[in-house]
C-alpha cells in the first residue's frame, strides 16, 4: 500500500510527477522529489507535508548521473530504502526533422532516454539488495505510434518501452521480485508543452490539448493503482489515453 511506500519520483516540479506525489501523500507516502526548480519543489516538499506526507527533495538534472546517484543516495540516508522508483522527468519539442532542431533531440535523447537509464541505474543495487522494488517508466502513445513531426520524441518513448521490456525479463530472470511498469499517456494537460520550441508546431499542439486533454490526476490514479497491486503481481504497461482520443 502506498502509505508505507518510500517512492522516488524525478520530474516531480509539475505536472504528472507533482500530481503523483500530491496524491500518494495523501495516503501518508514519504517521497523523494526530484527535478531541477528547486522553488517548485520547496512548495511541493511542504504541500506533500500539508496532505499528510513526508517528503525530502534534491535538485536533480536527470542527465547528470552523478545528480541522479546523489537523489537515490538521499532517500537512502533519509529513509533507508526504495520501494518505487518513478521516471517521469521528460520532455516533448517536436518538430520535423528537415528543421535540423539538433539541440532539441539532443535534449530528448539526454532527458528522456538517458535520464530513464540512470534512474533506473540508481535505483536497481538497492532494490536487488531488498530483493523488492518497482520502477515505473512514463512513456507515452507516442512509444507505440510514430507521426510526421513526432520522430525523435518516439524514438526516445519507442527506448522507453524497449528499455522496460528487457529491464522486466531481466529481474523476472533473476527472481528478485523487482516490478516493472510503463504508463503510457495520451494528452494530458501539463506544462510540456512549454518543451516545443518550434511555434507552428506548438499552436497546433495546443489546439489539440485543448480539445482533449486530461488531467494529471488521472495519470497519477494509474500510478497509484500500480502500486497498490499485490507485490506477486505487476501492470506491465498502461496505455491511458482521454476517451475521444484517436491516436
Ligand atoms: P511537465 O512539463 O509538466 O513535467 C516535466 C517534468 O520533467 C518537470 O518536473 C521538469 O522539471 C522535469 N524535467 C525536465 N527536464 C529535466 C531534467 N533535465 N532533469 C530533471 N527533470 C527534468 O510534463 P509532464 O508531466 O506531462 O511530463 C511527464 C512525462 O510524461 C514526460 O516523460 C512526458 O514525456 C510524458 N508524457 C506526457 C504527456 C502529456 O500529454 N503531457 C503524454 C505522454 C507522455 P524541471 O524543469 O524543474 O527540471
Amino acid at each position: 500500500m502506498t502509505e508505507t511506500k518510500i517512492v522516488v519520483i524525478t520530474g516531480a516540479s509539475s505536472g504528472m510527477g507533482e500530481a503523483t506525489a500530491k496524491l500518494l501523500a495523501k495516503d501518508g507516502a514519504r517521497l523523494v522529489l526530484g527535478a531541477r526548480r528547486e522553488e517548485r519543489l520547496k512548495i511541493l516538499k511542504s504541500e506533500v507535508e500539508k496532505l499528510g506526507g513526508q517528503a525530502v527533495y534534491g535538485m536533480t538534472d536527470v542527465t547528470d548521473v552523478a545528480q541522479v546517484e546523489a537523489l537515490a543516495q538521499l532517500a537512502m540516508q533519509t529513509f533507508g530504502r526504495i520501494d518505487v522508483w518513478i521516471n517521469s522527468a521528460g520532455i516533448m519539442p517536436q518538430s520535423p526533422l528537415a528543421d535540423k532542431r539538433i539541440a532539441d533531440w539532443d535534449n530528448m535523447i539526454d532527458i528522456n532516454i538517458k535520464g530513464t537509464l540512470y534512474g533506473i541505474g540508481a535505483a536497481l543495487p538497492y532494490m536487488n539488495q531488498k530483493q523488492a522494488g518497482q520502477i515505473i517508466n512514463v512513456s507515452s502513445v507516442a512509444g507505440h505510434i510514430a507521426h510526421q513531426n513526432s520522430a525523435v520524441y518516439s524514438a526516445t518513448k519507442f527506448a522507453v518501452q524497449a528499455i522496460s521490456e528487457s529491464l522486466r525479463q531481466e529481474m523476472a530472470a533473476a527472481q528478485n521480485n523487482v516490478r516493472v511498469t510503463v504508463v503510457a499517456p495520451g494528452a494530458v494537460n501539463t506544462e510540456l508543452l512549454s518543451s516545443v520550441t518550434d511555434p507552428q508546431v506548438k499552436a497546433g499542439m495546443a489546439q489539440f490539448y485543448d480539445s482533449f486533454a486530461i488531467s494529471a490526476d488521472r495519470v497519477a490514479l494509474t500510478i497509484k493503482q500500480a502500486i497498490n497491486l499485490p507485490a506477486d503481481t505487476a501492470w506491465n504497461e498502461v496505455i491511458i489515453r482521454p476517451t475521444n482520443q484517436i491516436s
